[in-house]
């Protein structure tokens, strides 16, 4: 396969620009469907999964391919909801691209944002997509300006528009100066034709300011634009790929979707605009090395080329589950992947044998022999595989950087309907828990119940009933709470002696650490830092068992303990006396001192939040927040709707969703996402902390 074809990309959105409705075109007009899947009949092919159909919302990422023109497409769905954001981090860790899509009339919104970071998180090149200017109110200027103004980017506009709302025809081509229009239902056949006079003059400027833009970027195109000399497309095209690439410039195409108009320019577009597996940097990755004898190993960073005779590099970005088993989907960076195998997992150093290659479609897939640098694929059946795991070839390990996921910001109780059900119900949560980072299932160790949490109300809701659809188990779910966690408030240190006789057996082991904050937003790191003499290294393991498994809700307010780092700073074996239990104990004890004496603060999760609101309700909507403890940090005002940004503790907002309609008349959109955790205030313990 000619590398320099593939094209990795995603479409990314806020909920209803029309991404899937997008995705369902590229599909039809490279010919992988024969029909058209749309949103509102409940049969769009890249939201296969029945929670999906019935409402219309994309939830896991699906992966397909197919071609177009003399290109090979990869295409990732991602997910729109903020509940689901995990897997649209999970999409940007391994693209190469991605296309934006904004709604004509919203502009950019609220998770256009957030997408947006996490590409330039990654680094990821992008295309912008200004969908539905069949609509009322569609404004493909605004849009821009938003792309520039909130985004900060700097959008190129490659088109104009023919047509305004209900009659919107199609674009102009400012490269090419001609124009498409669409006239046939399905949007097939596409007519090029002389640029109409109504655009003319519009089309004229913005073709001025094109290569203007690009006149800044390149010298030969300056050269030719002060002699006066006519700008041949391929240039231009060749200046826009390569500012495009390097994340300069955002490209921004126009179109409806929904109409069947401005598709086919855009799959051009990701050919002509964004970049193959080649063009990419090399992948980077840890690598340890041993220094000297019996000394600690060194971590050293390796980069892997796209290369395909290269060592194998690949990394598993979503493992995803049902009743036919595990599905192991990878990105391979550098090497050939051959049915037969056998790889090495970076996280547990075990081998396994490769038994199938499949290249997916939505939920179809095909067999393949061998799959190569910038391929995506998936692996079914894999024994060690995790998300975030690396698969390398024998000699060459490397682990690449793994997905940062959020913490999960909501929690319910789930009991199962019988006892009976109890350890099924379990292994399905467990069987989720894998394949959704942003998911964790919990057991109270008094009272044995099972807790879950997650990103939001919906995230669990689906949870909920994937458990019935593909694990046959019910659960019945509790009140969705608040997911509290607890950090310290200073630096701590505690000792803890186990001596105690147990099965007619002495036992004896000592344990000291010392605690401090470490903000990570994630679980405690934890560092052995002692004399062998101390602590053998054979009972490292069972000390790190003692901590890790006391921090995740074994402290005095049981909330799993964040943003803490603990050193085992010292300790004490005897021979015939010291045990793995024994040690395990003596740190979980030594931990639990620490921590008391550091101070415990318990946190909430804090959201940004966004509602956007027409003019008139703008105050009530704002004196309803501050009595929700929200801090206000933005209001763009003057225009309707108007937006009020800021941040609000989780738990002042359940319910918010009937408040705003009924403050708004309706009226009001909302959405809040994940920002960060911060201390609970005195005043709000009450209820919180027993
Ligand atoms: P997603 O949530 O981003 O995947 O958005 P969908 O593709 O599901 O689209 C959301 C809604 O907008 C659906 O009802 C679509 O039919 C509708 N829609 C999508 N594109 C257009 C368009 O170009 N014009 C109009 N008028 N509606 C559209
Ligand atoms: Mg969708």
């Amino acid at each position: 396969m000619d590398l320099s074809k593939i094209r990795n990309f995603g479409i990314a959105a806020h909920i209803d620009a029309g991404k899937t409705t997008v995705t369902e075109r590229f599909l039809f007009y490279s010919g992988k469907e024969h029909r058209m899947g749309e949103v509102h009949d409940g049969n769009a092919t890249m939201d296969w999964m029945a929670e999906e159909r019935e409402r219309g919302i994309t939830i896991t990422s699906a992966a397909t391919n197919f071609p177009w023109k003399e290109w090979t497409y990869n295409l990732i769905d991602t997910p729109g909801h903020v509940d689901f954001t995990a897997e649209v981090e999970r999409a940007m860790r391994v693209l190469d691209g991605v296309v934006v899509v904004f709604c004509g009339v919203a502009g950019v919104e609220a998770q256009s944002e957030t997408v947006w970071r996490q590409a330039d998180r990654y680094g990821v090149p992008r295309l912008a997509f200004v969908n539905k200017l069949d609509r009322t109110g569609a404004d493909l200027a605004k849009a821009v300006e938003g792309i520039r103004k909130r985004l900060g980017a700097s959008p190129v506009l490659l088109q104009v528009p023919i047509g305004k709302e209900r009659d919107f025809q199609g674009v102009v081509d400012l490269l090419e100066r001609r124009a498409w229009i669409w006239e046939d239902e399905l949007g097939r056949n596409p007519r090029l034709a002389e640029i109409p006079s109504q655009v003319e003059e519009e089309a004229a400027r913005a073709g001025e300011e094109l290569v203007e833009v690009l006149a800044d970027l390149d010298e030969r195109v300056m050269e030719r634009y002060l002699g006066g000399e006519l700008l041949e497309p391929e240039l231009l095209r060749e200046v826009l790929r390569r500012e495009t690439i390097a994340g300069k410039i955002v490209p921004v195409f126009c179109g409806a979707a929904l109409r069947n108009k401005g598709i086919q320019p855009l799959m051009d577009a990701v050919g002509l605009y964004l970049p193959s597996p080649l063009e990419v940097p090399p992948i980077e990755g840890e690598v340890e090395v041993k220094t000297k004898k019996g000394g600690e190993p060194e971590i050293r960073k390796e980069t892997r080329a796209p290369d395909p005779k290269g060592p194998l590099a690949a990394f598993i970005f979503k493992v995803f589950s049902d009743r036919h088993g595990e599905l192991f989907y990878t990105r391979i960076y550098s090497g050939t992947l051959k049915v037969g195998d056998q790889v090495y997992n970076s996280r547990t150093g075990k081998v396994e044998r490769v038994g199938r290659i499949l290249r997916m479609h939505a939920d179809e897939s095909a067999p393949v022999q061998e799959a190569g640098p910038g391929e995506i694929v998936a692996l079914p059946g894999l024994r060690f595989g995790r998300t975030g795991d690396t698969l390398y070839s024998k000699g060459h390990p490397i682990s690449l950087e793994p997905i940062r996921f959020p913490e999960p910001v909501m929690s319910m109780a789930v009991e199962p309907r019988s006892t009976a059900d109890r350890d099924k119900l379990l292994h399905a949560l467990d069987r989720l828990q894998k394949e959704d980072p942003t998911f964790r299932v919990r057991q109270d160790e008094e009272t044995g119940q099972i807790l879950v949490s997650g990103m939001g109300e919906l995230h669990l809701e689906i949870i909920k009933n994937r458990l019935v659809r593909d694990f046959s188990v019910e659960g019945k779910m509790g009140r969705p709470r608040v997911s509290y966690k607890e950090t310290v408030a200073g630096p701590g240190r505690g000792v803890e002696v186990f001596d105690r006789a147990l099965g007619g057996k002495e036992l004896y082991a000592k344990v000291e650490v010392k605690v401090e904050p470490f903000p990570t937003g994630g679980p405690p790191q934890v560092l052995i830092f002692c004399s062998h003499e101390q602590i053998p290294k054979a009972y490292h393991e069972a000390v790190k068992q003692g901590i890790l498994g006391t921090s995740e809700g074994g402290l005095s307010y049981g909330y799993p303990l964040v943003d803490v780092r603990v050193t085992v700073i010292g300790g004490e074996w005897r021979e015939g006396f010291s045990t793995e239990v024994a040690f395990q104990a003596a740190a979980a004890g030594a931990f639990r001192k620490a921590v008391e004496e550091g101070g415990e603060i318990i946190l909430e999760p804090i959201m940004r939040f966004e509602v956007q609101v027409p003019p008139e309700y703008v105050s009530g909507i704002v004196s309803d927040l501050n009595t929700r403890r929200a801090q206000i940090s933005d209001m763009i005002m003057g225009g309707d709707p108007c937006f009020i940004r800021g941040e609000v503790p989780l738990s002042e907002m359940f319910g918010y969703s009937t408040t705003v309609r009924s403050l708004s008349k309706g009226r009001a959109a909302f959405t809040m996402e994940p920002a960060r955790f911060a201390p609970v205030p005195e005043d709000k313990l009450q209820g919180i902390v027993f």
